[in-house]
């Protein structure tokens, strides 16, 4: 059993950190903002257990509102017909204001979701970086020509954007993941309501300030806070909506798809994961290890990558595990606000308890928690780094997404029996494979069934890469160099030059 310290929150920072904005924000409807209601959802941070932010607790009514708006915005324009030159000039000067912004946003995030203050930097820095490469895209969007057609045909594609796309995004990364879909959506000149999630709204609104700042014309973006089943329901089957780009879990993935089902929108869902980490024994040991403890702790395994199933060859597999023990134990767990924190608060009560249920029953099944296990001793809602060993490939543990700071571990003797473990779960999404052999990490990556492959390291990403699963991990891609089409229609022209062959008159006639 781990000695676990309490964990010490520093009030002083976390006075520092409120006073840098407003607790009440309002949602963007039609450029304006707006309140609801009157009713709002109150944010505890669930580090320090007092409240952060209030935001309006959006109805359908306003979600209708912000359709409505959306699609007026689209139909009547300019946003659509504007010269892409112009959509990426918005587009670059919504970046600079992230980056003007990025204390503000970056303690936001950390305050709504637990995660670590230098984790939450980085990310508003990723996410200003990927609003430039999206203004870059939207200048290269193009279709294609035919010539070849024959003398008197003349065939060209266009590209046009879909219309009204709704955004819905989860709590754990949260500027980060809107930013992976609007800035895009926006440079193909859609218009887009927005619905982050009800615990993790701040940031989002706040780039709704950004937006207007930045001159994106009135209606173009509009979001609303609220509730899933409320408003993102509304969201996923009005019929004035094209597409649904949804970020969450692969169940209420699977609810929005059925619900844009009536209409036909398009879809594009990143959904959840389970992916293996596969290690053999000729490879870099202590990057192996560094990249194990960060894949099963980054974020606190709230993340949708989380290396949280390690494949280990049997011949590695108790030396490893001794070793991941040894870093687990002293990765910092503690204050979100520290600087030198690497795993913070868990998202919310409700989350803790789910995870607890995990552990519960792994254990009931046979499992061994190694370390870790537990809560921390605090006000605010930690959980230790934990490592689950004796785990079967059958059990919920290794096949479900705990969505924690959760590792589990399962041996393997060959490359075949490393695939077969890596694709037995539902999910697709990525997969990371660790050998100085060329042909073992090829050939595992090539056997695995998932949309990213890391090899010899693990969770790196840029926006020039595509992103997304196979399976049940999710439907289309994101980032890479084809993320704006996906927010596009194409539209084929046929052009006849010269006298056209009747259909009826004999031919010659
Ligand atoms: P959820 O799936 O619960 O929620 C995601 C979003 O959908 C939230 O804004 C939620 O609103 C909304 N929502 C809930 N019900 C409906 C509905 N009926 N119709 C439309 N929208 C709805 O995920 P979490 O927020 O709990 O995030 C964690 C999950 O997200 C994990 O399972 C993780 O794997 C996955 N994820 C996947 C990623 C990927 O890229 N593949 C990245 C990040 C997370 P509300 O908040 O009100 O419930």
């Amino acid at each position: 059993m781990t000695v676990q310290t309490p964990i010490t929150l520093d009030a002083r920072k976390l006075n520092d950190a409120l006073a840098r904005f407003p607790t009440a924000r309002a949602m963007w409807i039609g450029g304006r903002e707006a309140r609801g209601d009157g009713d709002t959802i109150e944010r505890r941070s669930p580090a320090h257990g007092v409240v952060v932010t209030r935001v309006p607790r959006g109805r359908a009514e306003d979600a209708r509102a912000a359709i409505a708006s959306a699609r007026a915005a689209f139909d009547n324009g300019p946003w659509p017909s504007e010269t892409a030159s112009n959509r990426a000039r918005v587009l670059l000067k919504v970046a600079d204001l992230i980056d003007r912004d990025r204390e503000t946003l970056a303690i936001l995030d950390t305050l709504e979701s637990g995660k670590p203050i230098a984790q939450a930097r980085a990310e508003i820095e990723g996410a200003a970086d990927i609003w430039r490469y999206a203004a870059s895209l939207a200048r290269e969007l193009s279709g294609e020509s035919y010539a070849n057609l024959g003398a008197d045909r003349l065939g060209f594609v266009i590209r046009e954007p879909i219309g009204v796309v709704s955004i819905i995004t989860p709590w754990n990364f949260p500027l980060l993941i809107v930013s992976q879909k609007l800035p895009f959506a926006l440079a193909a000149g859609c218009t887009c309501v927005v619905k982050p999630s009800e615990m993790t709204s701040a940031s989002t609104l706040h780039l709704g300030a950004l937006l207007a700042e930045a001159g994106l014309p009135d209606g173009v973006c509009n979001i609303v806070t609220g509730y899933g089943t409320e408003v993102g329901a509304l969201m996923t089957s009005d019929p004035d909506v094209d597409m649904i780009s949804f970020t969450g879990s692969t169940g209420v993935g699977r609810a929005a798809m059925a619900a844009g089902a009536a209409t036909l929108k398009k879809v594009s869902m990143e959904l959840g994961g389970k992916n293996p980490q596969i290690i053999f024994p000729d490879a870099d040991m202590d990057a192996a290890l560094d990249a194990a403890t960060f894949g099963a702790y980054f974020n606190a395994g709230e993340c949708c990558n989380a290396g949280s199933r390690l494949l280990l060859h049997a011949k590695i597999a108790d030396e490893f595990l001794a070793s991941l023990a040894d870093r687990a134990r002293t990765v910092k767990v503690g204050d979100p606000l520290d600087p030198e924190t690497r795993v913070g608060a868990i998202i919310s009560a409700d989350h803790l308890g789910k995870i607890e249920s995990h552990l519960k029953a792994a254990r009931e099944g046979g499992a061994e928690v190694r370390i870790g296990g537990a809560r921390l001793e605090s006000k605010g809602l930690f959980m230790a780094p934990t490592i689950v060993d004796h785990v079967g490939a059958a059990m919920a543990i290794a096949r479900e997404e705990v969505f924690g700071p959760v590792v589990v571990a399962l041996t393997f003797e060959t490359m075949e029996e490393a695939i077969a473990l890596a694709n037995s779960t539902s999910y697709g999404l990525s997969a990371s494979v660790w050998s100085r052999d060329v042909d073992t990490a090829v050939g595992v990556g090539r056997g695995v069934r998932a949309g990213t492959i890391w090899v010899n390291t693990f969770m790196d990403g840029t926006p020039e890469l595509p992103f997304g699963g196979y399976r049940q991990s999710g439907v289309g891609r994101e980032l890479g160099r084809h993320a704006v089409k996906d927010y596009t229609e194409e539209k084929t022209f046929l052009v006849h030059t010269g006298p056209r062959t009747s259909w009826w008159l004999p031919r010659g006639a």
